[in-house]
């Protein structure tokens, strides 16, 4: 078994969701449930505030150097519409697009548009014209879907899809690759709730029944998601859980891959 972690960026700054959405006021409310129930101390929750004052919700810069240094490829998706929370321009991903191509990161779409062909299909034409990339793949934001989704998105162009939550080896749709994925990091550190609701070690435990299972099942790939925004001290939970589930899967030999690797091996077997 291979890992393929990847991270959907959600956030790019703060200011983004004032007078937009409910992100902040929502926000507040987990920082205050999480100090009061003792998940978060209090030197992390003043560097909540002090996240807010910087202006910054992502820690792209961050993350691409930490999984260099421990040789994971770094797999991005990027909305370039609006939707359900996420309100960054086109202006503001492109500023990360350029920098997550320079550093030689794989490069997809966040999709918004998840019910509607012709919306798909122009989601898809607009990010194919944002970022000069010919063949890319999508995540869903929220991993929203219908039955349809999959089919539609075959036939927009993408080369894969990895919004599928499920314990499955990847296969094909029409000429899209869809890698079902097995590990959330909100999965696992909310557990079911709005707010960090387990410690380290729990979380720690739960993973790897999680990374068990999908051995047991002989699954080819592990597909991972964590957040860029949660590579941060103000989340020391959530960092910690990354740190340790990229050491853990290293000790036990499991090898990083990303999607466009996968495809390769895929394809060469068949
Ligand atoms: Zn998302």
């Amino acid at each position: 078994m291979k890992a393929i972690i990847s991270h959907d960026i959600d956030h790019i700054t703060v200011s983004e969701h004032l007078f937009r959405d409910v992100i902040l006021p929502k926000y507040f409310m987990r920082m205050h449930i999480e100090l009061l129930s003792g998940k978060i101390s209090a030197h992390e929750y003043m560097l909540r505030w002090s996240d807010i004052l910087k202006n910054k919700w992502q820690n792209i810069d961050e993350l691409i150097t930490f999984n260099n240094i421990n040789k994971v490829p770094s797999s991005f998706f990027v909305a370039v519409n609006k939707g359900v929370g996420l309100n960054y321009s086109n202006e503001a991903a492109a500023v990360w697009i350029e920098q997550m191509l320079s550093r030689k990161c794989e490069l997809a779409l966040h999709g918004i548009e998840y019910d509607k062909a012709d919306l798909i299909q122009s989601e898809f034409q607009l990010f194919h014209q944002l970022t000069n990339q010919q063949q890319f793949g999508i995540r869903m934001h929220y991993v929203r879907n219908t039955n349809n989704t999959y089919q539609m998105l075959a036939k927009a162009g993408y080369t894969y899809d990895s919004t599928e939550h499920a314990f499955k080896n990847p296969y094909k749709i029409g000429n899209m690759w869809e890698f079902p994925f097995q590990i959330m990091d909100g999965w696992i550190i909310e557990n079911y709730k709005s707010w960090q609701s387990i410690n380290f070690e729990k979380a720690k435990e739960n993973t790897i029944k999680l990374i068990d299972k999908a051995a047991d099942m002989n699954l080819k790939y592990l597909g991972i998601d964590f957040h860029d925004r949660y590579f941060s001290h103000s989340f020391k939970t959530w960092l910690n859980w990354y740190m340790w589930l990229v050491e853990y899967l290293k000790n036990n030999g499991i090898d990083f891959v990303n999607f466009n690797d996968a495809i390769m091996e895929l394809e060469s077997e068949s």
